[in-house]
């Protein structure tokens, strides 16, 4: 009979919270459909596409409006599916077997388990009490444990907390490690290391269109660095990763930059919705529940009743996600109605 090696033996296939939730603000996903006149003309698009040819490999186009749009040369610039598959791809690039790599807890999940799958070794470095990053604490380990690969997003998934430029500067700027910077959330937020990325060899930031650009659905992720970091990660990926329709579609979502400015205000305004409601529920509830100040489009919610709420959430159809090991909820911003409805529903626990 053919048995499963140890490494794989006891995986268990991602799913996300399963079931029909008529309110899904589990999985930080932008809450806004496409603009139907972005969404028509994406379409459109497509029918030039020849589906019986492969993709372009490097997706130029694709490459090129997200470097207009972020003010960055193309040859820096790789294309993914989904930011999710360059994570993998980096740890299979940068990291030989028996090296060592760093992740700063609690973090996005996906870097410990692709870390995992690389059969490298992992050194943690707890964030403090209050959920920070202390950048001491990192450097020293990263520079004591022989750390080769340190990667965090920033801001943070799941605690909604940022690093300032500054600090991340400082980080980049004392290890030797190649440092992936996961800024996934960072069009919420105003510290993007993108316009300073050529003055370091050892940097690559991570961005995604299923965040702020609410294209989730067609999985296209970039990753910007040095032309040597780059090339290495186009040489290591397979060559027709990203679909030509999601090629297409993406480009030009992300060629109608107003409509993208004018989406992230309301992600933004709906955020500050969550989050001032969040935090009345603290002020009225203070031995109950805290809040994180967030920089993202989803607010975190401490309370000690972190599972018996995310149940009952659920049981009002309202999905969240539940972190167990933070003893946490962390709610994706949501149309006015569905922050409402939280609210209605955590008043009602709390008052029971
Ligand atoms: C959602 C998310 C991503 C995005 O992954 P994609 O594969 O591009 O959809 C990456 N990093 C973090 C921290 C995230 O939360």
């Amino acid at each position: 009979m053919y048995e499963l090696n140890a490494k794989i033996r006891d995986l268990e296939p991602y799913e996300p919270i399963a079931g029909d939730y008529k309110i899904r603000l589990d999985a930080n996903e932008s809450f806004l459909r496409l603009p139907e006149s972005i969404q028509a003309g994406a379409l459109h698009a497509t029918f030039r596409v020849e589906l019986n040819r492969y993709p372009d490999p490097a997706a130029v186009s694709l490459c090129r409006a997200f470097a207009k749009n972020y003010g960055v040369p193309i040859e820096n610039v790789v294309a993914g599916n989904g930011s999710d598959e360059l994570i993998s791809v980096i740890f299979q690039s940068f990291l030989m077997k028996g090296d060592t790599y760093a992740t700063i807890m609690p973090d996005f999940s996906m870097y410990n388990f692709y870390g995992y799958i690389s059969e490298c070794r992992r050194v943690v470095i707890e964030k403090d009490k209050n959920w920070r990053i202390d950048v001491d604490k990192v450097l020293e380990t990263c520079n004591n444990e022989g750390v080769k690969l340190l990667i965090f997003s920033n801001p943070c998934n799941p605690t909604s907390l940022g690093l300032t430029r500054a600090e991340v500067r400082r980080l980049v700027c004392s290890t030797s490690a190649l440092v992936v910077l996961d800024e996934a959330y960072m069009d919420f937020w105003e510290e993007s290391m993108l316009g300073e990325f050529q003055n370091y060899d050892n940097l690559l930031i991570l961005k995604t269109c299923s965040k702020a650009f609410g294209l989730a659905a067609l999985r296209v992720g970039f990753a910007v660095g040095s032309e040597k970091l780059i090339r290495a990660i186009k040489a290591v990926k397979s060559p027709y990763n990203v679909n030509a329709i999601s090629q297409c579609m993406a480009e030009v979502v992300l060629n109608s930059r107003g409509e993208c400015d004018a989406a992230i205000r309301r992600l933004l305004l709906s955020r500050d919705e969550l989050q001032r409601g969040l935090d009345r529920l603290a002020a009225r509830f203070p031995e109950q529940m805290e809040t994180l100040p967030s920089v993202t489009n989803f607010v975190v919610l401490k309370t000690p009743r972190a599972g018996e709420l995310f149940r009952y959430l659920l049981d009002a159809s309202i999905a969240v996600r539940y972190f167990e090991n933070m003893s946490a909820l962390r709610i994706t911003a949501g149309a006015t109605g569905d922050n409402a409805a939280v609210f209605g529903y955590i008043t009602r626990f709390f008052e029971n």
